[in-house]
């Protein structure tokens, strides 16, 4: 099972519309989406370039995973995200190598798409999404 594109980047950042105008005014994208995802305490402002897309990341709250994200390592990359079009059964491929995963299931992530995590333990050291429709 092979992954088609990069969905999207996930990028920690500090303050959302600071760096919403960074990516417009300097790299030239248009943000066309703002969304709260409660479940992960983060607001969310999403850019495409290609079939990728750039998810930035702002915390709601410091407890939640993009708040201690930031307290530890500070704004920047979070996670890169593969698609996958079925991504239960890309997340159940994984697990059966020996990968350890964040989520056994796909869960409902921004836009409503289906998405799971892989552990960073077992991911070279970078946290990785399974996404997909
Ligand atoms: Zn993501």
């Amino acid at each position: 099972m092979k992954p088609s594109h990069i969905e999207h980047i996930g990028i920690a950042v500090a303050n959302l519309e600071e760096s919403i105008s960074y990516y417009e005014n300097i790299l030239g994208l248009e943000c066309y989406a703002v969304e709260e995802v409660k479940d992960q305490k983060v607001r969310t402002a999403f850019f495409r370039l290609g079939d990728t897309k750039i998810e930035l990341l702002e915390s709601t709250d410091p407890d939640g995973p993009i708040g201690k994200f930031i307290e530890k390592k500070g704004p920047g990359v979070h996670h890169l995200a593969f698609a996958y079009r079925d991504v239960g059964e890309a997340l159940k491929l994984a697990e059966s190598k020996g990968v350890q995963l964040i989520d056994k299931e796909p869960r409902k992530g921004a836009e409503g798409l289906r998405i799971g995590f892989l552990h960073p333990k077992s991911t070279q050291g970078v946290l990785t999404e399974f996404c997909g429709e």
